[in-house]
């Protein structure tokens, strides 16, 4: 297989305004297979925006964006952004697992619950199985002893790992991430950091917005600098948090890291 195939994400010059806000202007970049991205950048520079693009949590205006060799849109020769067919929609919904900020779990169901439903509703696998693999994932992130317990006797970093379990559980392609720490304290964004930490080493491709850079310095291989609705740096860790030139980027590490 040549680099080209192994192109797992293809995001070409999107664009995005919500009305005379331009969100988005001109965004560019690829994910291999097994490729560990991190996004940083200042509040309001278009990150979460993107994901949500990506996602499909956002329609796009213009650009196009491939996943796993299919595009989800295009643009045709008027501007216009042409989404492909409802199903084809769907299907490549299912190849991105999220996990965001805030944790999403339905208060109703025990962790296992939250965990099988999607499996059981969206992939109608049958509930043994499902639960099978549920209790697998579980055990992989350290959460076994909670399957029946309900989200609200969980802690934030509990919480957040049962959401990695969810999305684990449709076995995506990439796993997406917006800032998945930035609600929990020091001890327990550690926690969390280890399991997103243990899935890189297993080859997860991920997509990570993350004001982390301690993840973003030790855990990507590639990392993407925006401001403003527009890429200003991309590279290595090494390349972005130590060796930049660009004024913008210095200036946001020196704020962040104090
Ligand atoms: P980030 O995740 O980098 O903080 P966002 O993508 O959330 O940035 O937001 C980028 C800009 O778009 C912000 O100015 C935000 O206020 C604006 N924005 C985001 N979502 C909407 C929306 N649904 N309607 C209008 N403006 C929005
Ligand atoms: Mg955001």
């Amino acid at each position: 297989m040549s680099d080209q195939d192994r192109m797992i994400l293809r995001v070409k010059d999107v664009c995005k305004c919500f009305g005379e806000l331009e969100v988005l202007r001109g965004i560019s970049f690829e994910l291999r297979e097994g490729g560990i991205l991190a996004v940083i950048g200042p509040s309001g520079s278009g990150k979460s925006t993107l994901l949500r693009g990506i996602c499909q949590l956002e329609q796009m205006d213009s650009g196009s964006i491939e996943i796993c060799g299919e595009k989800l849109f295009y643009t045709d020769e008027s501007g216009q952004a042409i989404y492909a067919h409802p199903t084809v929609q769907k299907a490549l919904q299912l190849k991105l697992g999220m996990v965001f900020q805030v944790f999403h779990l339905f208060p109703h169901l025990s962790i296992l619950e939250n965990i099988t439903e999607a499996p059981i509703q969206v992939l109608k696998k049958n509930k043994k199985e499902a639960r099978e693999q549920g209790m697998r994932l579980l055990s992989k992130l350290g959460m076994a002893d909670k399957a029946d317990a309900y989200p609200y006797q969980l802690s934030g970093g509990q919480q957040q790992r049962v959401s990695i379990a969810r999305a684990l559980a449709l076995n995506p392609a990439i796993l997406c991430f917006d800032e998945p720490t930035s609600a929990l304290d020091p001890e327990l964004t550690g926690e969390v950091l280890k399991v997103m930490l243990e899935l890189a080493r297993e080859n997860m491709t991920m997509l990570v917005v993350t004001h982390e850079m301690r993840f973003a310095a030790e855990v990507a291989d590639h990392v993407i600098f925006m401001d403003e609705g527009v890429i200003i740096e991309e590279g290595t860790p090494s390349q972005v948090f130590h060796n930049t030139n660009q004024q913008r980027t210095k200036q946001f590490l020196q704020k962040l890291m104090g």
